[in-house]
């Protein structure tokens, strides 16, 4: 039984293995061989890495890579199709420079490219994209530091294209192409009628933030005749938005797109391309469906839409069919990275033991929320309303110092008790009934994870996007209690608040009894698109230590850690935030060096406490938990 839907969301990377371990099958051209996770994780034990981590299978990013491209090479040739496919990968969504170089690597006989969306990313590409035969799109809004940094790239004979997003910028092109005398390779984008669904549908329509109107690419066309350059215009773009979850919207981009591009051709504009942005979507639930998490088509649906549906309105335009460009990222690097990370406690509201017994001239109060307990003849909606009225009645006594502080211990004791009496005597009627079903929710457990969410998986927070959350090991155990997720950040917000169970979307999960003594090991999957690198600083946790896995070609299964990347130490986060720490290192050391001149600390002592101080500076800022539920 898959409770957790791993075959599902897994597209074929993962599952679950005979030892109720998760596995990975990490190459798409051997689906049946399996490096098995609870080997993963010994061998980061024995190399000292501490929990939380980021695992990369570099494996899964180049079956990603492969896949997209041999998908759109074999449907064009099958479609008879005249154009070629030259995607790129936009670093945006993951820059971590070992994964462009993989993609890079894996890409290569493909003349897979870039895509960056600012100076930064600008330069990164310049120096990891030198296939003179790959495109580097060019986006997002620009200066004359970015544009001048494309038309070095075009003295370099890179295919370099700068997608104009506002009018401005085409003329500030002009105008620098001249004075560095390089004709520039011009990208338009457009701005698209069509709305996609979901949570990035604002990518498109009228009040889109990039991108230029009908009338301004008519205007942009007359620009360029007018300084002679019109032979640059090399390539019309568009983008709807990320995780397109409806294969319909993906048919009227490819229309709309398509009809656009003809009519430009057909106008004078000798464009080639035909870039198609973003947006194909990762099934994060498992669902197949049009949730803001999952996606109705398969990538060979996604890729055929779009090449018979250019093929189909150039035919009918009679236009020739242009290379075929697009910008996915999410579909490239979602699946090869998860966090994982171990339970390091329980919050349980009604765990805490506390003495019940009658005592002499206890409060009535008391004494009823006793009768309570045990009283399962009781009808349980009728026990489960005395018992929020008595709680609230002794909240209400509590306040107004009628009753003690240890009458109102037990009476909150009782309560959580009387609760989850009544839970476990539920039946298929009582169960009915919205106020007891909610006991499930008001009684599960919260199981306390190692980590941040808001830096390792900020959209579950910010938007509210779902991913999947699965216990590493003991998969083939029946999970006894239901908890949800919180993180260790100081802020009540840090928790995840959706997860994925039996092919739906509960409040809480079913997970395994913790065992004292012995490591709880989770992961949360499918962050390897935006979460890996949105991560923000709260609390300083920074960045996690990576893992970067490569199988073995010859031994089936085997794998080994190619790279350890450290996490962020507690200095390096402090130093991000101006402070210096040899000062702080040397204000922590004046004061215990003071309390032992005044004979408060033995100079012992006092040596021990400033190497302590200094030993967490250089640590992680993760909790050091290890071998402990
Ligand atoms: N291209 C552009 C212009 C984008 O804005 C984005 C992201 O929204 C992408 C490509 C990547 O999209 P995705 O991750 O959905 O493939």
């Amino acid at each position: 039984e898959d409770l957790y839907g791993v075959k599902r969301w897994g597209a074929g990377y993962f599952s679950i293995g005979e030892h109720g371990n998760i596995q990975i099958s990490p190459n798409h051209r051997k689906p049946d061989v399996y490096i098995d996770m609870a080997e993963v994780l010994a061998e980061m034990e024995a190399e000292g890495i501490q929990f939380p981590a980021v695992i990369r299978f570099h494996d899964i990013l180049r079956s990603q890579v492969e896949i997209l491209n041999e998908t759109f090479r074999d449907t064009i040739e099958t479609a008879g199709y005249e154009g070629e496919y030259v995607g790129v990968y936009p670093i945006k969504v993951n820059q971590m420079r070992e994964v462009v170089e993989e993609i890079m690597d894996a890409g290569e006989p493909y003349n897979y490219g870039l895509e960056a969306g600012s100076k930064p990313e600008l330069m990164a590409v310049m120096a990891y994209n030198e296939n003179p035969d790959a495109l580097t799109i060019l986006n997002g809004y620009k200066d004359e530091d970015y544009l001048t940094m494309a038309l070095l790239g075009r003295h370099l004979g890179r295919k370099m294209i700068v997608v104009v997003e506002k009018f401005s910028e085409l003329e500030m092109l002009v105008r620098l192409s001249k004075k560095y005398k390089v004709d520039p390779m011009i990208g338009l984008r457009s701005k698209m009628m069509v709305r996609s669904t979901g949570k990035w549908s604002s990518s498109s329509g009228d009040r889109a933030k990039f991108g230029l109107s009908i009338a301004e690419i008519v205007n942009a066309m007359e620009y360029l005749k007018q300084h002679d350059m019109l032979h640059c215009a090399k390539l019309l773009h568009f983008h709807i938005g990320s995780q397109i979850s409806d294969i319909r919207k993906v048919k009227e981009a490819i229309t709309e797109g398509a009809r656009l591009y003809a009519k430009m051709v057909q106008m004078g504009m000798p464009l080639e391309y035909l870039d198609i942005g973003g947006g194909l979507g990762i099934d994060y639930d498992g669902s197949s469906t049009t949730t803001d998490s999952s996606r109705n088509y398969s990538t060979d649906e996604y890729v055929a839409d779009v090449v018979y549906g250019v093929k189909q309105i150039c035919d009918l335009e009679k236009v020739a069919h242009p290379n075929l460009v697009s910008e996915s990222g999410r579909a490239i690097t979602a699946h090869h990275s998860l966090v994982v990370t171990n339970v390091v406690g329980e919050i349980n509201p009604g765990a805490t033991d506390f003495d019940i017994t009658v005592e002499e001239g206890e409060h009535v109060l008391v004494s009823n929320m006793r009768e309570l307990v045990g009283a399962n003849d009781l009808h349980p909606q009728e026990r489960f309303n005395d018992a929020a009225a008595y709680k609230q009645s002794a909240y209400e006594a509590f306040k107004l110092g009628i009753l003690s502080i240890r009458e109102m211990a037990k009476i909150d004791t009782m309560y959580w008790l009387v609760l989850t009496e009544i839970h476990q005597k539920l039946d298929e009627e009582t169960r009915q009934i919205q106020e007891l079903e909610e006991l499930e929710d008001t009684l599960a457990s919260q199981y306390l994870a190692n980590m941040s969410i808001f830096q390792s998986a900020a959209d579950t927070w910010a938007i509210g996007q779902l991913l999947p959350i699965v216990p590493l090991t003991r998969l083939h155990e029946k999970p006894e209690v239901r908890v949800s997720i919180a993180d260790i950040t100081c802020d009540s917000d840090g928790k995840i608040g959706k997860y994925i169970e039996n092919n739906s979307i509960s409040d809480n999960i079913p997970m395994h009894r913790l065992q004292r003594g012995e490591s709880y090991p989770i992961g949360m999957f499918l962050t390897g698109a935006y979460q890996d690198v949105m991560g923000d600083m709260h609390n300083l946790f920074g960045r996690l230590t990576e893992v970067h896995i490569f199988s073995h070609d010859d031994e089936p299964g085997a794998f080994y850690i190619e790279e350890i990347v450290p996490g962020h130490s507690a200095e390096k986060v402090l130093e991000t935030m101006q402070y210096n720490t040899d000062y702080m290192a040397k204000m922590v050391k004046k004061a215990i060096d003071k309390q032992i001149r005044k004979g408060n600390l033995a100079p012992r002592e006092g040596v021990r406490w400033t190497d302590f101080y200094e030993r967490c500076l250089a640590g992680s800022t993760y909790l050091r938990y290890d071998k402990k539920a």
